[in-house]
């Protein structure tokens, strides 16, 4: 290629006349190689991709991500070599050079079958079907299938056939119109790139009916090469003919293809130890030519063999076996690295779980390998590398009679300790009488040789080829036992093992961390209560209940009247009041879009408080009601570690008032009550930044609101200063909007919402900032809060430095929260805290073994619905049992209009956690009852990780959201993948319908660029 080739804007639908550039996938100068995808477009309908099928170097000038581009219009340019490259955004392309029209997708395939369109055929024929190059390696393709019979009317992008190449089966696409005449090419049988297939005459009456003469060109010459070489062909020849073979027998259960099947015989593999990525699971060429072979005869070829005096035996099949295998490993370039680790926990936990040691350490090693995945590869000839996810671990047992059998444990990665444990107990009987069936000994991915028992002090293993590593285990000592890799430096280097035997380490040191509690928390003794929760907000009642649930004598103490703690007296439920009565009034205003004239709304602020406060009362009232009836004893009163079994319980601060937080007196009194174990569950106050005014302004008549105080408003205020653009102060700022009051939002940071999306959260800065009555400033300095309750006054600069004075009715503190430990004496139990937070694990256990904390005092999320379900953690630790919390599958919605909410992963966060994840978006306005009720703002976000197609987060911008998320939260709990979801019939019509449909595009769209790629 000597002039640049433009990549052109493609039309992507047929309404298509233009598209907004969303995103370069390359940069500038990247290379580019056939079938990348460089960009994402959004048409009318979708965000869809741009392929090139063409290599050179990605150059500019680019159209700017968020322009428009005609179709057919210039993106960017594509230059045959590095030096060519021109960087430049948005300027004009240079005159001269040649525009092409890049095809998107699947046009591809039509490219290569209209490459032989002269090809000779009947007389008739009005075009050959030949066999399309549907990889950069391709040669030839055996025919699977005829999708179409001879005499079919066949239309443009009609799939006729499906081939296998040297990687997988394919579809023959024909993009001509005919009817599908002969000679027709048989199924199996080999055709060479370019050759025909079939063909496709005007009429029925011209229709051949017979089939093609075997193409002999290509395998014959592949036969005779098979002839000329009798060992087992290497992956320099990957497209080699399997003509003249008898195929392997076929697997038990599935099927495989009859290429495939060839190439197995030539390699000698046992189909039944091959997994199939093939429709259905079928067995494909990619598959056997990735799988370990029965014995690996090619590399023993060429070794000297010396003679050596004597008169030997013949081997039995085992031991020649071994010495195969031994000799073949004389062809990989090994490493040994070794690391102390001690094994006594894992021993203790193994035991406490009735598992086996050999097991949890398989387990271990699996769960290691998520990080290090290439101690899972293998290499293979020529130059490749077989990049395996499924764990497979082949562990060494001393047959009986002499001899070692390898029996694989597989699915280690996936399966539950439990069930491994199971597997090898029956594999370890049968492989003792050397009863095992070839697939249970064969094609292990990793290995471990365990020689501890028979007290070694130093050991290292052999790694045979189809590993890239073996693990030798020895004699447990004072400093722990000598793990020892050897490792193929192909496959893995030295910091890569060095790194995952540390990781290992942590793992097997650490196993409670993954295997679970070795049993309940109770430690044993005589205490007043079994558990104590102290305070009663969603993480304490939670715990309290499922621990009474299950026969715990329990106590929660809390400092007020009533449970329910900051959610229902001062969080969740009180603003959603308010958010309902903003709903009303902002709904209105979308009336006379659809026709209904319902004049202006006013808000009555008596009656909308009234009804908060009875709705707050009674549902504290019922939640006591309910404590109590499932015999958790409430204790009125602010509770203090006196040691590490005793609690402390001050009542002084009691009164009956639930709606303002309870301060203790200055004389203590109260009684002392002792606790198996305690969960802390305390909350986290309004935090107050020391912006000067700010903090002298919360007293009586001083002007400055929390969310603790907000709350006491006697009437509606007609100007705001809310300060902190998190959920908290962003809807309070939107509430009051849509009450009527002019509100001014200022942040901080350059962005509001740093746990929301960003995308998600911009356009939602976007959208407030056009509510008539709402300015929201980012970047913006406070410099002082002054004045009192009715004349407030806050100067601030904003983003340039410019000064400002706001003089308002009240400042609303939304500066986040955070707890305040002090009071709870915590050094007296010696209970661990770090950056005003108490330090807790995944299962709620702080560094004290029978004290938990959860929900707000331990940082993270400060949220209900996460302080419940740390609450029901706790409680089930406590319990002996196995639960852990899962941020990454965590969720939140932020309650304004439009809603954003979030569950699981952003595209961000997933690639800073080293998962390879790929997104999918579509706006709302596509979408007919966003249309149809003028709720058109925001946008969906998918996140799946691309090599599972798992969903690992969704993200919205929409009216709804509250209920939307409720699908996505399955989805990410459920680990679902883009399949299921995009399977799963969604009503009509609804929005739920737009997840099922991003679930098939990027399903779509992962499979197309994974057929790209392995080409
Ligand atoms: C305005 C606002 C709106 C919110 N909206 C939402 C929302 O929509 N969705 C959502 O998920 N979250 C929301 N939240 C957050 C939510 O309220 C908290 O995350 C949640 O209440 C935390 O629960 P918790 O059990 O950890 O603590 P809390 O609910 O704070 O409960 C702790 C309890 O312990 C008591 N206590 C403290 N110390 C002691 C002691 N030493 N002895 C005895 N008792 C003690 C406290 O007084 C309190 O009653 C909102 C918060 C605010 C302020």
């Amino acid at each position: 290629m000597t002039e640049p080739y433009v990549i052109k804007m493609p039309q992507l639908s047929d309404t298509m006349t233009e598209g907004v550039v969303v995103s370069w996938e390359k940069a500038v100068g990247d290379k580019i190689e056939r079938g990348d995808i460089v960009a994402t477009v959004e048409t009318d309908k979708a965000i869809m991709d741009v392929e090139v099928f063409r290599d050179g170097y990605l150059s500019g000038p680019l159209a700017a991500v968020d322009s428009t581009v005609p179709v057919g219009e210039a993106l960017a340019l594509l230059v045959s070599s590095a030096d060519d490259v021109k960087s430049g955004d948005t300027a004009p392309l240079a005159d001269g050079v040649v525009a092409e029209s890049s095809q998107p997708g699947l046009a591809a395939a039509s490219q290569q079958v209209s490459v032989s369109e002269t090809a000779s055929g009947p007389a008739d024929a009005s075009y050959t079907i030949t066999m399309p190059q549907l990889s950069d390696t391709m040669t030839e393709g055996v025919v699977v299938s005829w999708e179409k019979a001879v005499g079919a009317k066949i239309k443009r992008g009609t799939v006729v056939a499906t081939v296998e190449t040297d990687k997988a089966i394919m579809d023959v696409e024909v993009f001509h119109e005919g009817y599908l005449s002969g000679p027709v090419a048989a199924v199996d049988t080999t055709v060479p790139v370019g050759g025909a297939m079939a063909y496709l005459v005007d009429s029925k009456a011209q229709v051949i009916d017979e089939q093609a003469a075997p193409q002999a060109r290509l395998a014959e010459t592949s036969s005779a090469a098979a002839e000329e070489t009798p060992a087992v062909p290497t992956a320099s020849t990957p497209s080699v003919s399997v003509s003249g073979v008898t195929p392997a027998p076929r697997p038990q259960g599935r099927g495989a293809t009859p290429y495939a099947r060839g190439i197995a015989t030539q390699r000698g593999i046992n189909l039944n130890t091959v997994g199939g990525t093939g429709p259905g699971g079928v067995i494909v060429a990619a598959d056997v030519q990735g799988a370990q072979p029965a014995s690996g005869r090619a590399a023993v070829a060429g070794f000297p063999q010396v003679d050596v005096p004597g008169d030997g035996r013949l081997m039995s099949k085992l031991e020649k076996a071994t010495s195969e295998a031994m000799t073949d490993s004389l062809s990989m370039p090994t490493f040994h690295v070794t690391t102390s680790i001690k094994l006594g926990g894992l021993i203790r936990a193994s035991k406490a779980q009735g598992a086996s040691v050999t097991v949890s350490i398989a387990k271990a090693c699996a769960l290691a390998m998520q990080d290090f995945p290439n101690m899972n590869w293998c290499y293979q000839p020529q130059d490749k590398l077989v990049e395996r996810s499924g764990v497979d671990i082949g562990m060494a047992v001393a047959a009986d009679g002499g001899g070692l059998v390898v029996p694989v444990l597989r699915g280690c990665e996936s399966r539950e300790l439990e069930e491994l444990n199971r597997d090898w107990k029956d594999l370890v009987e049968r492989a003792r009488k050397r009863r095992l069936k070839p697939d249970e000994y064969t094609g292990s991915t990793f290995q471990i040789s365990n020689m501890g028992m028979f007290g070694v002090s130093h050991f290292d293993a052999i790694a045979t080829p189809g590993i890239a590593a073996i693990l030798a285990i020895s004699a447990d000592t004072e400093q722990g036992s000598p793990f020892t890799i050897t490792a193929d430096h192909r496959v893995v280097n030295g910091a890569d093992v060095a790194m995952y035997l540390k990781s290992l380490k942590t793992l097997i040191e650490q196993p409670q961390v993954w295997m679970g509690p070795g049993g309940p928390a109770l430690p044993e003794g005589e205490w007043d209560y079994d558990v104590v929760v102290v305070g009663g907000g969603p993480g304490g009642e939670d715990c309290a209940r499922d621990l009474a649930g299950h026969g715990m004598k329990v106590a929660l103490v809390n400092d007020a009247p009533f449970p329910g703690g900051e959610c229902l007296w001062r969080g969740c439920i009180p603003s959603k009041a308010w958010r309902a009565a903003a709903d009303r009034i902002r709904d209105r205003l979308d009336d006379d879009h659809l026709g209904i004239n319902s004049g202006n709304s006013t808000l009555d602020w008596g009656k909308l408080e009234a009804t908060r406060r009875k709705v707050l009362e009674t549902r504290g009232d019922m939640a006591l009601k309910t404590d109590k009836g499932v015999k958790i004893r409430y204790i009125q009163g602010f509770a203090r570690f006196v040691n590490g079994h005793t609690l402390f319980i001050d009542a002084s601060g009691n009164n009956d008032d639930p709606h303002s937080r309870a301060q203790v007196a200055d004389q203590p009194q109260g009684e002392n009550i002792s606790f198996g174990c305690a969960v802390i569950a305390t909350g986290a106050p309004p935090f107050v930044p020391p912006i000067p005014g700010a903090i002298e302004g919360l007293g009586e008549g001083g002007g400055v609101l929390t969310s603790d105080t907000v709350w006491t408003l006697d009437k509606l205020p007609k100007t705001l200063v809310v300060i902190g653009g998190g959920a908290i102060g962003l809807e309070m700022a939107q509430i009051f909007q849509d009450f009527g009051t002019q509100v001014t939002l200022l942040e901080a940071q350059d962005r509001i919402l740093a746990e929301v999306e960003p995308e998600i959260a911009k356009q939602l800065t976007v959208v407030l900032n056009n509510d008539p009555r709402l300015a929201v400033h980012t970047s913006v300095q406070i410099e002082k809060i002054s004045g009192r309750a009715g004349a407030v006054s806050v100067k601030y600069k904003d983003a340039d430095s410019m000064a400002h004075t706001l003089k308002v009715e009240h400042v609303i503190m939304g500066t986040g929260k955070r707890p305040v430990l002090d009071g709870l004496d915590l050094d007296k139990a010696g209970v661990a805290s770090e950056n005003s937070v108490i330090k807790a694990d995944a299962r709620c256990r702080t560094n004290v073994a029978h004290i938990f904390a959860v929900g707000d005092v331990i940082g993270g999320l400060m949220l209900a619905h996460t302080a419940a379900q740390q609450g029901r953690v706790a409680a089930a630790t406590i319990l002996g049992e196995d639960m852990k919390y899962e941020q990454d599958k965590d969720c939140g919605v932020i309650f304004t209009r439009p809603e954003a909410a979030f569950v699981g992963l952003s595209l961000e966060q997933a690639r800073a956690a080293g998962v390879d994840a790929a997104e999918v978006k579509v706006p709302m306005n596509i979408d007919a009852k966003a249309m149809i009720n003028n709720e058109q703002h925001g946008m969906i976000k998918i996140v799946a990780d691309k090599k599972t197609q798992r969903i690992i987060g969704v993200h919205l911008l929409a009216d709804h959201a509250d209920t939307l998320i409720g699908e996505a939260v399955m989805m990410v709990s459920g680990n679902m993948t883009l399949e299921q979801v995009g399977q799963a019939i969604h009503p009509h019509p609804t929005q739920t319908e737009l997840f099922g449909e991003l679930a098939r595009r990027l399903s779509s769209r992962l499979r197309r660029s994974a057929r790209v790629k392995a080409k």
